[in-house]
């Protein structure tokens, strides 16, 4: 009798969650990524996203000076960190060689502040970029293949907050750009924490508050995650 009653009481509960999940809409993600870091506004972007309750995934560089402690800073208060590349020059595109140099110099000083290798990277330029032309014609073709035989996924965004369109541009510009994956359920929105951009700090909040009050959940990469892939130009 106990059994019987144990295997009504399963069913019950298997078509109520059956009934639930008809119901349940699919999770609004949001994914806030920034890259060029770190530099005297990380730290500030670390404060307002602690105020907030949410992660970030920063794409670090080697060009951080004093500020390079924030890549630890940021690993530590539980943000993802990414490689971006060691110095940001795009010559590093004129082999598979100097790319992978520069890519081991950034890995090298990511262990160093994490204690552990990242297996995300994202391009300088993105895996879209034409400038690598200059320098080696179908090198992304190679390398956005090469990345993944040599276990890294590669992350591109399908919302750009525009804040690389200038030096800084205006903070108003930059929320309404970021605005614009509203129709997404799934955002990784592209944003830079390098020295220029105080007017990206200043809009953070404001891009914070309009995609909570629209039900997404902030998370950060890992390998499995939607890698919002560009077409390859190069
Ligand atoms: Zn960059």
């Amino acid at each position: 009798m106990k059994k019987v009653l144990f295997s009504i009481m399963v069913c019950f509960l298997c078509l109520g969650m059956g009934i639930s999940n008809v119901g349940a809409k699919k999770e609004k993600v949001i994914y806030l990524t920034f890259d060029d870091g770190p530099s005297k506004n990380t730290p500030k972007v670390l404060k307002i996203l602690d105020q907030y309750k949410v992660k970030a995934t920063f794409f670090v560089t080697g060009n951080g000076g004093k500020y390079t402690k924030y890549i630890g800073e940021a690993f530590n208060a539980g943000h993802k960190i990414g490689a971006h590349t060691y110095t940001h020059n795009y010559k590093i595109y004129k082999s598979k060689k100097s790319y992978y140099k520069d890519l081991n110099k950034i890995q090298n000083l990511i262990v160093k502040q994490t204690g552990q290798k990242t297996d995300i990277i994202r391009f300088p330029g993105g895996s879209s970029n034409t400038v690598s032309r200059h320098y080696k014609k179908g090198i992304m073709k190679k390398l956005t293949k090469d990345v993944r035989k040599k276990g890294y996924q590669y992350f591109d965004w399908n919302v750009s907050s525009g804040d690389a369109a200038s030096v800084n541009p205006k903070t108003s510009r930059i929320v309404k750009n970021a605005k614009k994956g509203k129709s997404k359920n799934t955002i990784v929105l592209l944003m830079h924490d390098s020295k220029p951009k105080t007017h990206t700090v200043k809009a953070l909040p404001k891009i914070i508050k309009y995609y909570k009050k629209k039900g997404y959940v902030f998370k950060t990469l890992d390998i499995n995650s939607y890698a919002a892939h560009h077409p390859v130009n190069n």
